[in-house]
């Protein structure tokens, strides 16, 4: 990563769609750098890939993107770094964004790699030492800024090839945002989305639902995920299942079981209901609890004996079942 002679220096900077990364292009670009933007998607990711497109456009850079899959799920299976508060393998996950950024930045011929980072934002991964060990084992020792925490941190080698000022860096720290939302005024930048959100593994609610998963599954693909996402989720046994909460996890649900054998469908017949997803083997007895957790979350009257449509793939069937009372039901939430 060097800057050819003459020429502007070129950063490639992480930006995930939130406050911190915007204000830290901005304010490279502010030291006339020539900028290039590189997002991560990941099957957790809960931030608006459009609202990062349309930054990049309104401030004129390049995005490149990255969608992590597979390797990022074996990641969150069994992270070497633990994981945060929730499950969220946030060292291992910068590890593996910072290598896969150095194959980018190499590729585009950027000086120096950039992110949003601030000191002590996250107490698991935005730690000074933390965020240095990341660095080195991503093969990136001192070349990642972080703009906004850059005079509490090391010297990195943009700031002392002199590709970057560091006397119109920052020295920000904390979760307060307070700093950054005064800069992003002065530079321009008045729409952001609430730092709540972004990863599904930092929220608990769902954090406990992958938990149980892992826990019993002992695995985690794609489809996982996927189901994961939606629905109410129940336990009969080893039989995992997921009955949708409205329309449009319904029709996702149905989408899913339409693309895998493994996913059997059931739904109430006569009257409006959810759609409901058994994943896995199932024996006679469990379809016949599944049919009842079905028709309780249905609008068919609870003491009648109401028809389901079942398709197995390679079976179909209409079965009948009465809605199953509260009291049962909570043997099998998950
Ligand atoms: S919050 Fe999620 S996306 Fe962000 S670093 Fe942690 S694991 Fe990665």
């Amino acid at each position: 990563m060097v800057a050819a002679e003459g020429k502007r220096p070129k950063a490639l900077i992480l930006i995930s769609g939130g406050l911190d990364s915007m204000v830290a292009a901005r304010l490279l670009l502010d030291q006339n750098i020539d900028v290039e933007a590189l997002h991560f998607r990941t099957p957790f990711s809960e931030q608006n890939e459009e609202f990062v497109e349309k930054f990049c456009r309104d401030i004129g850079i390049k995005l490149h993107k990255i969608v992590l899959k597979k390797e990022y799920l074996k990641i969150v299976l069994a992270p070497k770094h633990g994981y945060g508060s929730e499950m969220n393998p946030c060292v291992d996950c910068r590890i593996l964004e910072l290598k896969k950024a150095k194959k980018v930045a190499e590729k585009i011929e950027a000086d120096f790699i950039a992110t949003g980072e601030v000191l002590g934002e996250r107490p698991f991964s935005q730690n000074k030492d933390m965020m240095l060990h990341i660095e080195k084992e991503a093969g990136l020792e001192g070349k990642v800024l972080r703009p906004l925490s850059a005079k509490l941190l090391p010297e990195t080698e943009a700031e002392r090839k002199g590709y970057v000022n560091r006397e119109r860096l920052y020295a920000i720290k904390g979760r307060r945002r307070t700093h950054q939302m005064t800069l992003a005024k002065e530079l321009g930048i008045f729409k952001y989305p609430n730092p709540a959100g972004g990863c599904l593994l930092t929220e608990p609610r769902f954090a406990d639902r992958l938990k149980e998963h892992i826990k019993n599954e002992k695995k985690l693909t794609i489809l996982d995920v996927e189901l994961l996402k939606a629905g109410r989720h129940f336990r009969i046994g080893k039989t995992k299942v997921i009955v949708g909460r409205n329309e449009r996890e319904n029709y996702r649900l149905s989408f899913l079981c339409s693309k895998n054998k493994n996913l059997a469908m059931l739904e109430v017949n006569e009257y409006m209901g959810p759609t409901t997803v058994i994943v896995g083997k199932h024996d006679v007895e469990t379809l016949q609890t599944v049919a009842a957790i079905t028709v309780r979350y249905s609008d068919a009257p609870k003491d009648t004996l109401v028809s389901l449509k079942y398709d197995g793939k390679n079976k179909r069937a209409i079965l009948n079942a009465y809605a199953m009372p509260d009291s049962e039901l909570r043997k099998y939430i998950i």
